[in-house]
């Protein structure tokens, strides 16, 4: 049986394995650091004495490819799965909290409902969102939207960070709409929010290595890919740092690595150059905090407007913070982030701003690529000009913003492209 080296033990990479190790191909997957994940994953933090994810992660219930690849390795159970998309809100400054709740089937009349939309903002801002359809391929969310708008600040910005990982002054007017059309344009049920109960690992890594594992596969960790032999329109060697591997006839090679590690192994590979920053905080409180307003076991998180974090998410006694296209925030020292994140956690929480826990400030410097209008075009096709290279990865030409939604559809597309080789 002809084996399938696959390169890169994220999301992508995992999700290609666990497709060929299902259909009975023969896997080897390698893995520069000592455990898999990537980009989404969990370990443990000695400062704070619990395991924690390198970044709060939410999927949507549109994220039909994520979930599915949950169902493939039988850890669906691991979300949290609330019955109704609802999304608390606290601004900071004043302490003001709302929820939003879309309605039902794609007509959108929770907008004109005031108890279901943010305070102080009109339908006609929400409809103003339909600009984003007709949007020209080199427009970012700005160019469409109104900064000014009240909604602005309670709406499209905190949706375009958290999907796109880009500010909005440079984000992708189309590859906005993607979302908004997908999960807001079909209903509360395609906009549910689903986080890992128990961590990143225990849902989206570990169940794919205990499959892979059963499987036969191998999976071997600390290999960093080096460089590749290319002989005859295909690739022939892989060379790790400490040892190289024959790609034989017949055999295939999945590149599922990051845009820029990619890129400087493949000759002429056009990948995305930029990326963007998301600044996680980590706090371990005294014992678990009562649930804030709109908060519940099953949707134990809450958007945060006017203050450093924009959104806080609880897991027992851990409360983590998130913002995403944080690049001026990454540079701040971790000590003042971790001052202004237990400031907005205080109020978010009504704890006593006096007390202040233990902190873990994690930077992911390279979370995602920026998601302009000038890096999309860039995103290359999973095929290659080698016959037997294939690239997997969030940032390959999905259609879809960098997310895991994006790194699954890769891996599945890189399987498929391989079984028909
Ligand atoms: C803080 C943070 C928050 C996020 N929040 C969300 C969210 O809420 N929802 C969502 O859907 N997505 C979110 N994402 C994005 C999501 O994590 C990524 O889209 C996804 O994990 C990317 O998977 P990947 O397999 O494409 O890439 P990666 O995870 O980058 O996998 C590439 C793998 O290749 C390995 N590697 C690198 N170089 C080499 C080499 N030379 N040789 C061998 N191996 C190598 C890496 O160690 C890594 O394991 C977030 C990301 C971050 C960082």
């Amino acid at each position: 049986m002809t084996r399938v080296h696959i390169v890169g033990a994220g999301i992508a990479g995992l999700s290609c394995a666990v497709r060929l190790a299902g259909r009975g191909r023969a896997v080897t997957l390698y893995e520069a650091a000592a455990q898999a994940g990537g980009r989404c994953r969990s370990y443990f933090d000695a400062k704070i004495g619990r395991t924690i994810d390198n970044g709060n992660h939410i999927l949507l219930s549109a994220n039909e490819a994520a979930l599915s690849y949950l169902d493939e390795i039988g850890a669906r159970h691991t979300l949290c799965v609330p019955p109704r998309a609802v999304f608390p809100f606290v601004d900071v400054r004043s302490g003001e909290r709302w929820c939003m709740r879309p309605n039902a089937g794609p007509v959108p009349w929770w907008i004109f409902a005031p108890g279901r939309r943010a305070p102080g903002t009109r339908a006609g801002s929400y409809l103003a969102g339909l600009r984003l359809a007709f949007a020209g391929p080199d427009q970012t969310v700005a160019d469409l939207l109104d900064p000014a708008d009240p909604l602005w600040e309670r709406f499209w910005e905190p949706l375009t960070v958290a999907a796109l990982n880009t500010a909005p002054r440079e984000a992708s007017a189309r590859l906005l709409w993607q979302v908004v059309k997908e999960t807001f344009g079909r209903g509360e049920a395609a906009c549910r929010p689903f986080i890992a109960r128990g961590g990143l690992g225990a849902s989206f890594v570990e169940p794919a290595l205990e499959l892979l594992g059963a499987a036969g596969a191998e999976v071997c960790f600390n290999q960093r890919l080096r460089a590749i032999d290319f002989e005859a329109e295909r690739a022939a060697g892989l060379h790790f740092a400490e040892r190289s591997v024959a790609v034989e006839p017949g055999e295939q090679v999945v590149i599922a690595l990051p845009p820029a590690v990619a890129a400087a192994l493949l000759p002429g590979l056009e990948a995305p150059a930029d990326s963007r920053p998301i600044v996680n905080g980590h706090i371990r409180l005294p014992a678990p905090p009562r649930l804030a307003p709109g908060m519940s076991e099953d949707r134990p998180f809450l958007g945060l407007v006017g203050g450093a974090a924009q959104w806080l998410f609880l897991r027992g006694d851990v409360v983590s913070l998130t913002v995403s296209a944080a690049a001026e925030l990454a540079e701040r020292p971790s000590e003042e982030i971790a001052e202004r994140f237990w400031a907005d956690t205080a109020v978010a929480l009504d704890l006593d701003p006096d007390q202040r826990p233990p902190i873990r400030i994690v930077k992911e410097r390279r979370a995602t690529f920026a998601q302009t209008p000038q890096a999309l075009r860039r995103r290359a096709p999973a095929r290659t000009k080698w016959r037997n290279l294939v690239l997997a990865g969030d940032w390959t030409d999905t259609g879809f913003p960098a997310t895991i939604e994006s790194a699954v559809r890769s891996g599945r597309a890189a399987a498929g492209i391989v079984t028909e080789i």
